[in-house]
Order: structure tokens, then C-alpha cells, then sequence
């Protein structure tokens, strides 16, 4: 029998498929246009394929592609502009007087490009992005390579980008209109947060997304003091309102869940709704720590975001897989608490579910899309290795990626950026800076 022509031939010394999740040694992944059409032992290949391209990781872990679910990526160029305030303060006096003053196609445009190869260097494939002028993100996104699930941002107040909360409707379905031809691009409607837009607007997102097949995400239960004036406002908590209105559903994605009850965690399990876990963002603003033991016991969904530049301040995925383990152990005194092997599938599996991408990325099944990274585990400070999930979240971190693909196409070549021109991402940093002083 003739070998069968491939694209890609990666070897991996140990393959993470996620699901399943037993690791493989010395297994390989071939890719044929993008997709992932075989699993097999490296020894098998030779006989049954003749790939055009070879990357030999045996030295190296590889996984899917990280799932970044929650990220305002243009914000990365106002990392550190405020950092130790509350939330309330940091949005009021530091962060929306500078929007209204500064943000602009363009700024959204060259933010979206230095946090593109900020995630791509840390094995972000893809990402969830919720702002202002998303055409602009989705052409710096596209642009350096990633897969992105556009959220179309609705607020109830004026900015650069539209009057009001029907004019950001209107100007995110045309965004939508435009690039829905490209198939690494998703889209969600992304009302920014119960506090920010009325229920009126609320019911008609709800009839669009139904509508249009489009998820609902939205910033949910952030801090405890949205919460009670929630309740002082509405008389219900603003979950139970969203419910009301029927936002939630198996495409509704709860951002942030930090101030959730046992009904609250009850009733995002009941709609199989998926909840956002940004732990650095949740901790360093000072909200609080999401309940998500319980909402794992109750079969929630959990994906992991790391929210903007701003409030973290790294997009990091390694980082919030470690964080994520050791917060829910030490809030339940439990170590079998969020086992590595689940932080792993938070990141990947989970945020592919949240943003509805499950049969196309998340793991490393035939069929899916070659959407893959390689951690280097040959360092030091990365020997023994008995268990690599568990290596990947206790022992590794971003700088320990090596390559990155998205659908079979590399972006990041032995820590190389394929597609970013990092000195004029970085010229442009400095130029914003100086502005945004
Ligand atoms: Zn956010």
C-alpha cells in the first residue's frame, strides 16, 4: 500500500489529548489541511504516511492549543496604568476616563497585536474577546495567527465605537456581516454586565441570539457589591434576573460567577450554562474566589480566562491553571480539590465548550482542528517527569512553549512568532504609552 501524503507529521515524547485523557508516549498527530486525521505510534508512521512537513518534539509535551475564554486583549496597553484600587474605583477613575479619551480603531487595533503575541508565546490559540471596535481585534487577532470568538460588546452609555446600547447591537451585527466568511472567527453578543444594560436591551440580545445561533456571555457576579445593588435595584439577585429574562441556556457563559450562592450555582447547572474562571483578576480586584468546587461537583463547565491586561496583568493561561488548583484546595482544605488533570481540561476542553468550539478544537481527536502547542520539558527545573499534567500546572510556565498551531498552520516556531513583527508591536507600545500617560 502507497503511504498516504500528509501535511504535518508532529512527534511528541509525551501527547495530552485531553480526551481521552490517558497521556500517549511517543505517539505522533497527523494533520491533512488542517484537521487532525490520525493519533498513532511514532514507530507506525513511516509505513503509513508520507508527510510534507516533520516536527520532531520528542523533548516536549504536546497538547491542545490553550482556550483564553475571557480577555479584553486590546487592555494590554494599559497594563499597570492602575493597579492596587477596587474595582469600582479602578473602572470610574482610571480605566473609562481613558477609553472615552483614547480608544479608537486604531488603539484597539495595536493593543490586540501586543496581547496576540503575548498569548501566542504562552500557547493561547484562542480567545474569547469582549471590546470596544471588535473588527479591529479580529483583524490583529487573525492577523497574528489565533482563532477568535468575537464577543459584540452592548452598554447602555456612549463611547467612540457607538451611541447607545442599539447602535453597539447594530454596529456588531454588521461586524458580524463582514467577517462571519472566515472560519477562525466565532462570534457571541457580550452585554458587558447586568449594571450596565437594562432589561429591555437584555430581552432583545436574547431574541437576536436565538435568532442568529449566537452565545450570550456577559461579566456576572464580579464583586459582591454588583450583587447587592443588583438586588436593590431589581429586588432579585442578577442571575435570577437574567433568568427571568431568559439569557441563560447551554450558550450562556457567566463571566467571572464570583458571588454565587447554592441556588445560583443550581440554577447555572440547571441551564447547562458554562461560568468563566478568571482567578488573577478576581484575586488582584480584590472580588473575591469563585465557588468552583461546588459548580464542578454540580457538573458546571468550567473554563478559565484571564481577563485584561489592566486587571491581571498577564495573559497567561499557565498561570491561572496553577492558581485555579491552589486557590480551590486551600478553600476547601482539600488537595483532591481541581486535580491537575483538570486545570489542563479548564483550559483546553472547557473554554472550546464555553465558547461552543467543542467539535472543532479542545482536544486532540481525529476530526478536530490541529490547534496544538509544545511545551519543552528537557530544562531542569522540568526533570523527573512522572505526570505531565501535572507537570504543565505545578512546574511549567509560558516560557516553556516552544511551537504553536492553529489548524495545522504554525504560529509560533521554537519561540519564534511566525506572523508578528514584535519590534514594531513593541514600537507601537511605546507610542501608546507615551499618549495614555
Ligand atoms: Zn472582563
Amino acid at each position: 500500500m502507497n503511504p498516504i501524503p500528509a501535511d504535518l507529521q508532529i512527534d511528541a515524547g509525551w501527547l495530552l489529548r485531553v480526551q481521552p485523557r490517558a497521556p500517549l508516549r511517543a505517539h505522533s498527530v497527523m494533520v491533512i489541511d488542517g484537521i487532525i486525521v490520525d493519533v498513532l505510534p511514532t514507530a507506525d508512521v513511516q509505513a503509513r504516511y508520507a508527510p510534507k512537513r516533520h516536527a520532531d518534539m520528542t523533548g516536549h509535551i504536546v497538547l491542545p492549543g490553550l482556550v483564553n475564554a475571557h480577555c479584553h486583549a486590546a487592555m494590554s496597553l494599559m497594563r499597570g496604568i492602575a493597579d492596587d484600587v477596587v474595582l469600582h474605583e479602578w473602572l470610574q477613575a482610571h480605566i473609562w476616563p481613558r477609553e472615552a479619551a483614547h480608544v479608537s480603531a486604531a488603539f484597539v487595533f495595536d493593543g490586540s497585536l501586543l496581547a496576540a503575541a503575548e498569548m501566542i508565546r504562552g500557547g493561547i490559540t484562542a480567545c474569547s474577546d469582549m471590546y470596544f471596535f471588535p473588527d479591529a481585534t479580529a483583524r490583529a487577532l487573525r492577523q497574528s495567527g489565533m482563532r477568535v470568538q468575537l464577543g459584540l460588546p452592548i452598554l447602555e452609555f456612549p463611547s467612540a465605537y457607538a451611541p447607545d446600547a442599539d447602535g453597539y447591537l447594530q454596529r456588531g451585527l454588521a461586524v458580524r456581516d463582514s467577517l462571519r466568511d472566515d472560519p477562525l472567527i466565532s462570534f457571541a453578543l457580550a452585554p458587558h454586565a447586568t449594571y450596565t444594560v437594562s432589561d429591555t436591551m437584555f430581552a432583545r440580545i436574547v431574541t437576536y441570539a436565538e435568532e442568529l445561533g449566537l452565545p450570550i456571555q456577559t461579566h456576572l457576579h464580579e464583586t459582591a457589591g454588583e450583587v447587592a445593588a443588583g438586588v436593590a435595584a431589581h429586588g432579585c439577585r442578577p442571575l435570577t434576573r437574567l433568568s427571568g429574562l431568559g439569557a441563560l441556556g447551554p450558550a450562556f457563559m457567566a463571566i467571572h460567577a464570583v458571588h454565587c450562592n447554592d441556588n445560583d450555582v443550581a440554577l447555572l447547572a440547571g441551564h447547562a450554562s458554562h461560568v468563566v474562571h478568571c482567578p488573577s483578576s478576581n484575586l488582584k480586584l480584590g472580588s473575591g474566589i469563585a465557588p468552583v468546587s461546588a459548580m464542578l461537583s454540580r457538573g458546571i463547565n468550567v473554563a478559565l480566562g484571564t481577563d485584561g491586561a489592566a486587571s491581571n496583568n498577564r495573559l497567561d493561561l499557565f498561570e491561572e491553571m496553577r492558581i485555579a488548583a491552589l486557590l480551590a484546595k486551600g478553600v476547601t482544605q482539600d488537595a483532591t480539590t481541581l486535580p491537575a488533570q483538570k486545570a489542563v481540561e479548564m483550559a483546553t476542553l472547557g473554554g472550546a465548550r464555553a465558547l461552543g468550539l467543542e467539535a472543532a478544537i479542545g482536544s486532540l481527536e481525529v476530526g478536530k482542528s490541529a490547534d496544538i502547542i509544545a511545551v519543552a520539558v528537557t530544562s531542569p527545573e522540568l526533570s523527573p517527569i512522572f505526570d505531565p499534567y501535572s507537570h504543565l500546572v505545578y512546574a511549567a510556565g509560558r516560557a516553556d512553549v516552544s511551537h504553536a498551531w492553529v489548524a495545522g498552520d504554525c504560529i509560533l516556531d521554537d519561540r519564534q512568532l511566525t506572523y508578528c513583527d514584535l519590534s514594531a508591536i513593541l514600537r507601537l507600545a511605546q507610542h501608546w504609552q507615551e499618549k495614555l500617560r
